[in-house]
């Protein structure tokens, strides 16, 4: 079938809920390109939103999974466990960063692990105040949709959402929020909504990820912190975009001049299977009782081998290294572009985490009050005539956000740039 017959099926049988950016269907995929069912080539510049850090069908990655779907496909952990599951979490409590003892726990998606944060970090403080961030993003589920800052069009129709969730200021200097103001917005919750010691955690993305890319400064972080310190508060780095390798090290927070308590994961850590964790200080992870966590599918067999064939794949293929220079590369690239199309205001990131946000354009000039929705939609659709599959984002809708498999080579990374600029300036001319 057509990609146009596949749409009117799915038009008839799927939920129109469930968005879609581009009007494609996939047949094959390998490291960063991808083929659709009419046989025309893409390069991957989206990843599956962040989960394709060691690209499409890495071999290791699938012979992983093979070898383990023949020797047992699932038991579910709570009954008969399993190893793979074990080491997946000792590997995890390895990498996170903070000098203690630490814990993990598996789940399936990033909103669960999201969910189980909050529900560990309550159990641990016996508090029940989370304070979030504006532009922040956490999951569709129903508390995380209540800690996620923007509405349209996640929250829209389906509210209300559980109580106790606060949104303080996430400092922007790009849009005028300092870092002053952003901690003034924390003690404006304290004063007004909740007092400090019925907060049990500040949930923040290191680089907030469906908010537009803008990468968290160590000093706010640094001040959260010692806030956090202060009260009794627990840090929750959300890492659900950040982790598994994107940002240049395994934790994006592990480039913070401070340790959070808990870290969620997901999306990359098993190069496309889904499985998600929480992990950090031992003796926060295990406030819950025995039988208080856990799921069905959690953790599942398949998706911990996977994972644990992701983290081999890093340390062979150096990709940490990998993400840095990806970065900066991809980053030198945009910021020449930057140079000529006006329409460029930003360009940003960690590690390979990179995008560039677009503006409406008077006097040759990129106007930062005026981010231009419109625009980078175009450049969204142009890209994807011209074989790039690109991702938008940012509470505006103007940002483009570049997430290339980090296995990807140069030649098909500058190829990709290459119809990215065209793109833009398509777009631009139109
Ligand atoms: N947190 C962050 C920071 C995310 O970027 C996302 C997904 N975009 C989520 C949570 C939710 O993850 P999932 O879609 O796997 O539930």
């Amino acid at each position: 079938p057509s990609n146009a017959q596949l749409m009117d099926r799915r038009r008839a049988a799927v939920a129109r809920g469930v968005g879609q950016a581009l009007e494609v269907f996939i047949d094959h995929a390998n490291n960063a390109e991808l083929w659709d069912v009419e046989g025309k080539r893409y390069i991957d510049f989206a990843g599956g939103i962040a989960v394709l850090n060691t690209g499409h069908c890495h071999a290791e990655v699938v012979a992983a999974v093979q070898q383990q779907l023949t020797q047992y496909t699932h038991t579910c952990f709570q009954v008969v466990a399993y190893e793979p599951y074990v080491e997946l979490a000792e590997q995890l409590n390895r990498l996170a960063p903070g000098n203690f003892a630490k814990k993990a726990l598996l789940l399936t998606s990033g909103a669960e692990a999201v969910e189980n944060a909050v529900k560990i970090a309550r159990a641990a403080t016996k508090r029940s105040g989370i304070i979030a961030f504006t532009g922040g993003y956490h999951g569709r589920t129903m508390m995380t949709l209540g800690l996620t800052g923007k509405v349209q069009p996640y929250k829209t129709g389906f509210g209300p959402y559980p109580a106790e969730i606060f949104h303080a200021q996430f400092p922007n200097e790009l849009h005028g929020v300092s870092i002053d103001d952003a901690m003034a917005s924390v003690e404006q919750i304290f004063k007004n909504d909740i007092e400090a010691e019925r907060v049990a955690a500040f949930i923040v993305e290191p680089v907030q990820g469906e908010g537009g890319f803008y990468v968290a400064p160590n000093e706010f972080i640094r001040r959260l912190r010692e806030l956090a310190d202060r009260h009794g508060i627990l840090l929750i780095a959300d890492e659900v975009q950040t982790g598994a390798g994107r940002t240049g090290t395994w934790f994006a927070s592990e480039q913070w001049p401070v340790a959070p308590d808990l870290i969620t994961t997901a999306k990359s850590m098993a190069g496309g299977f889904p499985i998600s964790a929480v992990v950090g200080r031992a003796e926060v992870m295990d406030a819950p009782a025995p039988g208080g966590l856990g799921g069905t599918y959690a953790g599942s067999p398949v998706a911990c081998a996977a994972a644990l064939a992701v983290l081999e794949v890093f340390e062979k293929e150096q990709l940490l290294a990998r993400s840095q220079a990806l970065g900066e590369r991809i980053k030198a690239r945009l910021k020449t572009m930057a140079g000529v199309v006006s329409a460029i205001g930003d360009v940003r990131g960690l590690g390979a985490m990179v995008a560039l946000e677009l503006f409406a354009v008077e006097g040759g000039k990129a106007q930062l009050a005026k981010p231009d929705a419109d625009l980078t939609k175009r450049v969204v659709q142009l890209a994807a005539q011209r074989g790039l599959v690109l991702l938008s984002c940012g509470t505006y809708g103007n940002v483009v956000r570049i997430l290339v498999p980090l296995t990807a080579s140069d030649a098909i990374v500058d190829e990709g740039l290459d119809i990215l600029q065209a793109s833009l300036q398509a777009a631009s001319q139109a």
